[in-house]
């Protein structure tokens, strides 16, 4: 260890997801000497991807938002050095989205302007309302920090008063046309939205971003963790796999060091914790310091929804490769697909193709997603991965061809282009990153429940921060956002700021 190590204070950040790995970029290269302490094998969280006869599947990150130049992930990108390293194509600019009512569809294009025009050719009497919808969004978006790069104290009254209000209430406010508003929220599977209780400005910022620019990553998301490593390694930081954190050893409200399961100790200056709440709550069983309100508090708190998954290997040349994410219903409405029962699921499904190369002409490999709850799974709860028995092999093969007969009625002779077919269930998520019931995005925001439905970045532990999707937000953006404001407990925001310009200059 050479000596300006030693000197360095220490950092230990528990998860290796996107949450992980963009703090550990920012505190290794303000200084700090960082260790992210990952569980699985394969680093990355979400960010993971696996491989099934050469065909690529990810996981949890299939396309990104605002990442043309000038953007403010392109902008982000270059801070943390991947921009050059990272190949992105870009989803369709007339419709990135695809919402699927029976037999009708609707694309969602790129731009404000574009996006009006379009939806208006549907909804002529709505166009006024689709601008004042636009008006409100980019007040809420224009508000963040990150967007404008700038670390001083912007006008946040849009964004809290838009925190407040559920977004199906807003959107009853603007639209008249039952099914215009139903097409905006057709996209609610990337946040899994419920009505009264998600807050419109969730909704704001992801149509925000998306609408200025969506691409997937060519090749798959987990190069954006292999790429951040290798930087995070070039700059002095470690990120150690098969290191699962067990315990954080605190001395009253203080936070001295991270047990993994092997035994070793990790002495920290400071920890990070961004898996779900619930994990670090386990790693704090013997805390005294967090207090058991806190504990019941976040115990009580809902998660949003878990999904199954069907990951699709196509016979080669057979299906065109499709540019954009298609949200198909079989009702009219995207809401309450997460209530089913075992007659009407899937009622709803997302449809994404992976992208293996540049501009591909046909896909190789696809995912379809549906929501599932952990209650379905819930009997296997107890075994382990690639041990959970016959049973739950049918339990997934009922549901898989279920998922596919639904898709085949959206894209009639789809299955004769099947070559093969993989799944997973809300427990693979819990395994493989450690999410409360499996659920997508962590803990649901609730506009009933105020400041009370939120997790705070700052513990009672005064150098034990967290951070990760369940701190402000998920998604590439969501996650980024927490990231900064986690960081800048160690690091001044202004000097992030200046060197997120900097990088951009
Ligand atoms: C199906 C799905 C699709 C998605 N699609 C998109 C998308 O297209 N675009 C987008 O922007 N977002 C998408 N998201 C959301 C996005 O992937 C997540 O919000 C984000 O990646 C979460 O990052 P994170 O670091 O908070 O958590 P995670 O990625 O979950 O990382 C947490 C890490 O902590 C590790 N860990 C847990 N417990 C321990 C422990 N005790 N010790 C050590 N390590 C531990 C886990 O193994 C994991 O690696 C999707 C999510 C899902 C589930």
């Amino acid at each position: 260890m050479s000596l300006s190590t030693m000197h360095r204070k220490k950092v230990v950040i528990i998860g290796s997801g996107w949450g992980g790995l963009t703090s550990a970029y920012i505190l290794q290269r303000n200084g700090y000497d960082v260790t992210v302490l990952e569980q699985g094998v394969q680093p990355g969280g979400c960010l993971q991807c696996f491989t099934r006869k050469g065909a690529k599947f990810e996981t949890g990150m299939h396309f990104i938002g605002s990442a043309d130049e000038g953007q403010t992930m392109h902008h982000m990108m270059r801070y943390l050095n991947i921009h050059d390293k990272i190949r992105l194509d870009r989803l369709d600019t007339d419709g990135y989205d695809t919402i699927a009512f029976g037999n009708e569809r609707y694309k969602i294009p790129n731009g404000v302007e574009p996006f009006v025009e379009k939806l208006s050719q549907h909804f002529p009497k709505e166009t006024d309302n689709l601008r004042k919808y636009w008006d409100i969004i980019n007040s809420i978006a224009g508000a963040s920090t990150l967007k404008s790069l700038t670390s001083e104290e912007r006008d946040l009254s849009a964004s809290t008063e838009y925190q407040l209000l559920s977004m199906d209430e807003v959107l009853d406010g603007l639209f008249k046309d039952e099914t215009l508003k139903n097409v905006l929220a057709g996209s609610i599977p990337l946040y899994s939205a419920e009505q009264g209780k998600t807050p419109f400005s969730q909704h704001a910022f992801i149509m925000d971003f998306y609408n200025q620019s969506a691409f997937r990553t060519v090749g798959g998301s987990d190069q954006i963790a292999t790429e951040l490593i290798k930087n995070i390694q070039n700059i002095g930081g470690r990120v150690v796999t098969k290191a699962k954190a067990m315990t954080i050893d605190c001395d009253g409200p203080v936070a001295k060091g991270v047990i993994t399961e092997d035994e070793t100790y990790y002495p920290a200056d400071y920890v990070i914790s961004t898996p779900h709440p619930m994990r670090t709550l386990e790693m704090l069983r013997d805390a005294s310091a967090i207090r058991p309100a806190f504990r019941n508090r976040i115990q009580s708190l809902k998660q949003t929804a878990a999904t199954f998954a069907v990951y699709i290997t196509f016979k080669e040349n057979t299906v065109p490769y499709m540019n954009t994410n298609y949200y198909g219903y079989s009702g009219n409405t995207p809401w309450n697909c997460e209530h089913y029962t075992e007659e009407n699921w899937p009622k709803g499904f997302l449809y994404m193709h992976m992208c293996h190369e540049d501009k591909p002409q046909y896909a190789k490999s696809a995912v379809v997603l549906s929501y599932m709850d952990m209650k379905d799974v819930e009997q296997w709860q107890n075994t382990t991965v690639e041990h959970r028995g016959e049973d739950y092999k049918v339990f997934k093969q009922r549901h898989a061809e279920k998922l596919l007969q639904t898709l085949q009625q959206h894209f009639p002779g789809i299955q004769q282009s099947i070559q093969a077919y993989y799944t997973s269930t809300p427990l693979t998520y819990l395994d493989y990153t450690g999410t409360q019931d499996g659920s997508m995005y962590g803990i649901a925001k609730d506009v009933t429940l105020g400041v009370a439905g939120r997790v705070p970045y700052r513990t009672k532990i005064k150098n034990l921060y967290l951070a990760g999707q369940n701190v402000n937000s998920h998604g590439i953006l969501g996650v980024l956002v927490g990231t900064i404001v986690t960081c800048s407990e160690i690091v001044p925001p202004a000097v992030i700021y200046q060197q997120i310009k900097e990088s951009n200059e």
